[in-house]
């Protein structure tokens, strides 16, 4: 399918999805900053005018859930819809537009995906069963070598895993050694960043081993969904999460939507489940005969003090209650900014006032705030320049302009944190212009050079307004709106250098925090 500049339509579409948490525990900083890398993405692609999907959802089959659950008191159902319903507000509070969240206790919109991916991969001969006995973690819902624990331990929970003897399904991985180690050195598979890419090809080059992709349905207290013909035992809950991928654009229930989406664009992942994603997941989809995901994007662990979160160390940082405090803008920001996008970052209530205070409400909202008083108090809210700009005028556009393609470039390559701070080089260029233009002194003596300087203030603030776009929506709606313009594409963020600019009366974009 060819489009009217020669573009292929087919390539114009662009899906990612986050992780599927488990719904065992409440929703943690981890998520908070991958919905927020995940949404900065979507919206910078729907900027650059792509059709853009946006999947998420719940993990709600694993034993965790039950455990869990039995641990309270609830029923497991009861359980997982009010934990569910946690992540959800969470997406919400922190701004992510998803345009499908799938539970997967959800029969309907899920179930049927699953039974048939499974039925694929088994028709492929990819699943047999056997009887396993090794050591599990309740906690990842893996199994590890020995080789894999430290000091006898989970590596992620710190917790002896359990010995497990059972009759289980297992997946045929080994059968998939040498085309993931092409896949993923070829790129065809990127795994991003660069370090995650070696740790996976230097884990696939240690030699792969079939995996159980079934539970006894006794074991999972009957919680979970059915091997297809096969009632006593329940699909391993990581084949049944990871499928969420699938189910979420209509595998098994929306042909036509799944066949214009599918493959993901990007997996939006954390750094402690990559094996499932850039492993054990193209995997399955080769045996399935579909096509892998083009890229496998890590992000690093939220710690405080240099330490991961947890409950036992008393450092848990609650996002729900973080967003009520500082709001969506406020912790976005916070989030891209001071948490590096590809590592661990550390995070600290004091640094998020220091950051917002400092950087949100001093620099841009600054340098925002005052250029369109000005403008609204002493030109009615219209500055208008029909002859080229020249000297000084020229100089901070030009400026300009080349951090719009740097943010561009930065976005493009999804290195969130540098876009981010281009943003804000943005806003101090046009600070210092505005410091050292003094419009205040010209404002009834010359009034034509007073309005070359406030027009180029204003077309400085076009090119945030659009640029925040991506990465603080609340604050660009409201900046668009003082500036009359409907954004469209990335293109619009190109510094106008002559025309009319109306603004309306401003208020501040951003609050002082104490
Ligand atoms: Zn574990």
């Amino acid at each position: 399918m060819v489009g009217y500049k020669g573009i292929c339509l087919m390539t114009n579409k662009f899906y990612i999805t986050t992780a599927i948490p488990y719904v065992n525990a409440s929703p943690h900083m981890g998520h908070a900053l991958e919905f927020v890398q995940t949404d900065v993405i979507a919206r910078y692609q729907k900027l650059e005018g792509r059709d853009v999907f946006v999947t998420t959802g719940t993990d709600e089959n694993s034993l965790k859930s039950v455990q869990a659950a039995a641990k309270e008191k609830v029923p497991a159902q009861l359980f997982c819809d009010r934990n569910s319903e946690s992540f959800k507000k969470l997406a919400k509070d922190i701004g992510l537009h998803y345009d499908a969240f799938i539970r997967s206790s959800d029969k309907d919109a899920h179930w049927k995906g699953v039974e048939r991916l499974w039925k694929s991969c088994f028709d492929s001969g990819d699943i047999y069963k056997k009887t396993y006995k090794g050591l599990y973690c309740t906690g990842c819902e893996a199994f590890y070598k020995e080789s894999e624990l430290v000091n006898g331990l989970c590596p992620e929970h710190l917790t002896p895993p359990e010995v497990v003897q059972e009759e289980n399904y297992f997946f045929r991985l080994s059968r998939y050694e040498q085309k993931l180690e092409e896949l993923i050195l070829t790129n065809k598979l990127k795994v991003t960043p660069e370090t995650r890419k070696n740790e996976v090809l230097s884990y696939i080059r240690q030699g792969l081993e079939d995996f159980s992709i079934s539970r006894p349905a006794e074991r999972s207290k009957g919680w979970g969904i059915p091997v297809p013909n096969d009632d006593s035992q329940k699909v391993y809950v990581w084949f049944d999460a990871l499928s969420v991928y699938l189910t979420g654009i209509g595998f098994g229930r929306d042909e036509k939507l799944f066949e214009k989406l599918w493959p993901a664009d990007i997996h939006v992942i954390g750094k402690g489940i990559i094996r499932f994603h850039a492993i054990y997941w193209p995997a399955i989809l080769m045996s399935a005969g579909l096509e892998v995901p083009k890229e496998v994007l890590v992000h690093g662990y939220v710690t405080s003090g240099g330490r991961k979160m947890s409950k036992s160390l008393g450092n848990v940082a609650d996002p729900l209650k973080i967003l009520g405090r500082y709001g969506e803008d406020g912790v976005r920001y916070y989030l891209l900014r001071k948490i590096p996008t590809f590592e661990d970052g550390d995070f600290s209530e004091e640094d998020v006032v220091t950051t917002i205070n400092n950087e949100l409400v001093g620099n841009i909202g600054n340098f925002v705030h005052r250029t369109l008083t000005f403008i609204y108090k002493n030109f009615g809210g219209e500055v208008r320049v029909d002859g080229a700009l020249e000297g000084a005028e020229t100089k901070v556009l030009m400026e300009v302009g080349t951090l719009v393609s740097e943010a561009e470039t930065s976005l493009s390559k999804n290195r969130l944190g540098n876009g981010l701070a281009d943003i804000l080089a943005i806003a101090a260029a046009g600070n210092k212009y505005f410091q050292e233009s003094k419009p205040w002194e010209t404002v009834t003596s010359d009034r034509q050079r007073c309005e070359r300087v406030l027009f180029t203030g204003a077309s400085i603030c076009r090119t945030l307004s659009v640029l925040l776009y991506p990465y603080l929506p609340v604050a660009s709606d409201k900046l668009s709106s003082y500036l009359n313009i409907d954004i469209k594409s990335f293109d619009d963020a190109k510094p106008l250098f002559k025309g009319s600019i109306k603004t309306a009366e401003p208020q501040p974009l951003f609050q002082k925090r104490p």
